[in-house]
């Protein structure tokens, strides 16, 4: 057995990989920002959701207890940016006179499908943001007494100037207060707030804003950055292990998140910041404006100008971990034919390598020795353990997928118990880690009839075979199509054959 290495991770906040070690032994913390619950599930919310199961995954894998908190925003998070516009719920229920809590549960409900689709496993918490408005003004209330923030008008703003003096605004990011200014500029001297740059801990509803509650500053909501302290805070103690999202989280959001927690319990609640890149189509930003903006459902439908097919939740799943986490990804239709021929070359794979589960011995052919899985576990964990490599991850299962081809082509034995260790170890990576399924329904109903018919143009020149009694071809494309997998079976009318695991 090899060593397993430790787990380095990337912590956005050093800007470098470190060496991961949890707060408590055997346990680890770890939040992740969710969906704001007002529109279908997209590629946006799929990436995360991938990278942080990902993570889940082996961190359960490697035998730790995991409380995996996601949260659902559904008040709070406005349309221009944290402080201005209309909550994007609310504007949803009434342009579809809906209660806000209908549309913030019918979309939940859509996003916990598609995560489910995708193979991401259910977070151990998923709370939201309406059911933590008491945590939420308990938080803005410590700040208050802090001296970090101020009433204005009924709502409550961060003192960002002030905090900045006696700590760092910026540490995530990597700016500075000053940058901060310049980029708002132009925004400047706007209402309520002392500095653009402060933003809101409380806000007082409008007259006909509808999602509201009283407070001892007035009858409001939350600012958005506020659930993630609160209910991180509540469900995972004052410090953990990890917060992750996208990169578009670290500014304002995160940032914000790091203000709060320093400035009400007077130290920073989390130890690794782990972000995801984004993902563009086409080379171009997801976006509404851009016409390229696609939804789960229609990727796993096919109704998209964009698309030319169906792709199984699986085929996206795939596509995502090819890239490493914290690289872009770019989403094309040509892209995603090629991802859906390459997780169909892996299944491919898995289902041949079960078959030798009893090993083979070749006569004069090589033998595949247990140190090469050896070999391939070391090269897997490696690749894990360095900040979640999954497109390394992939790349040995593809190696180990071209030595069952070998094995499949006679042209090398294996014994029994190396067979099954690489079956066992495929089965580890491939599904428990990656979180692959084996794609049952493969979207492609044409391409499974066309297999099919090859098989019986095959066995119809193998009938011809056998009336011209050429019995070496006819024994050997049987043999050959049942070291496929395939058993073929003499009839009275000629043959059947059967797709056998
Ligand atoms: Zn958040």
């Amino acid at each position: 057995m090899t060593t397993i290495q430790p787990l380095l991770i990337y912590n956005t906040l050093s800007r470098t990989k470190e060496l991961f070690s949890p707060l408590h032994e055997g346990r680890v913390g770890m939040y992740v920002c969710g969906p704001t619950v007002y529109g279908e599930a997209h590629l946006g919310h799929a990436r995360p959701a991938i990278t942080f199961d990902l993570l889940f995954r082996y961190l359960l894998h490697q035998g730790y207890k995991v409380r995996y908190v996601r949260n659902i925003t559904d008040v709070g998070h406005l349309e221009r940016d944290a402080d201005e516009g209309e909550d994007k719920i609310a504007k949803k229920a009434r342009l579809e006179q809906l209660e806000p809590m209908e549309v913030a549960q019918f979309y939940t409900n859509k996003f916990e499908d598609a995560m489910n689709a995708l193979g991401c496993l259910p977070p151990s918490i998923e709370p939201r943001a309406t059911g933590h408005i008491i945590e939420q003004e308990q938080l803005v209330s410590e700040i208050l007494k802090n001296g970090y923030a101020y009433e204005s008008h009924g709502s409550v703003y961060f003192d960002v100037e002030k905090y900045d003096k006696d700590h760092h605004y910026g540490i995530l990011s990597g700016r500075s207060l000053e940058n901060i200014k310049d980029a708002s500029r132009e925004l400047a001297g706007v209402g309520e707030k002392k500095n653009q740059a402060d933003f809101a801990l409380w806000k007082a509803a409008q007259p006909e804003h509808i999602m509201r509650w009283p407070s001892p500053w007035s009858d409001g909501f939350p600012g958005w950055h506020c659930e993630c302290t609160a209910m991180g805070r509540k469900y995972l103690g004052n410090h953990f292990d990890i917060h992750g999202g996208g990169m578009d989280l670290i500014f304002p959001h995160h940032e914000c998140e790091i203000a709060q927690a320093v400035a009400s319990q007077g130290d920073q609640m989390v130890k690794y910041w782990m972000h995801n890149n984004m993902i563009t189509i086409e080379g171009r930003k997801m976006g509404k404006s851009y016409n390229n903006f696609i939804t789960l459902p229609q990727f796993f439908s096919g109704s998209h100008p964009l698309l030319s097919q169906a792709y199984t939740p699986m085929t996206i799943r795939f596509f995502i971990l090819q890239a490493h986490y914290r690289s872009t990804v770019d989403f094309s239709n040509d892209a995603l034919q090629a991802a859906e021929k390459g997780y169909q070359r892996l299944m491919d794979g898995w289902k041949k390598l079960q078959r030798l589960a009893e090993g083979q011995k070749v006569k004069g052919q090589p033998m595949v020795e247990m140190s090469v899985v050896d070999q391939l576990r070391a090269r897997l964990y490696d690749a894990m353990n360095d900040d979640l490599n999954s497109p390394i991850v992939i790349s040995n299962l593809f190696d180990v997928c071209r030595t069952v081809n070998t094995l499949c082509d006679k042209k090398a034995s294996i014994k029994a118990e190396t067979a099954q260790a690489l079956i066992e170890l495929f089965h580890t990576f491939a599904f428990d880690i990656l979180g692959l399924t084996e794609d049952t329904a493969s979207g492609n109903k044409a391409r499974e009839e066309a297999f099919g018919k090859v098989v019986d143009m095959v066995l119809e020149r193998r009938q011809q075979a056998k009336a011209e009694k050429n019995w070496a071809l006819s024994d050997e494309i049987r043999d050959r199509l049942s070291a496929l997998g395939f058993e073929v079976k003499d009839t009275k009318d000629g043959y059947s054959w059967t797709l056998t695991k």
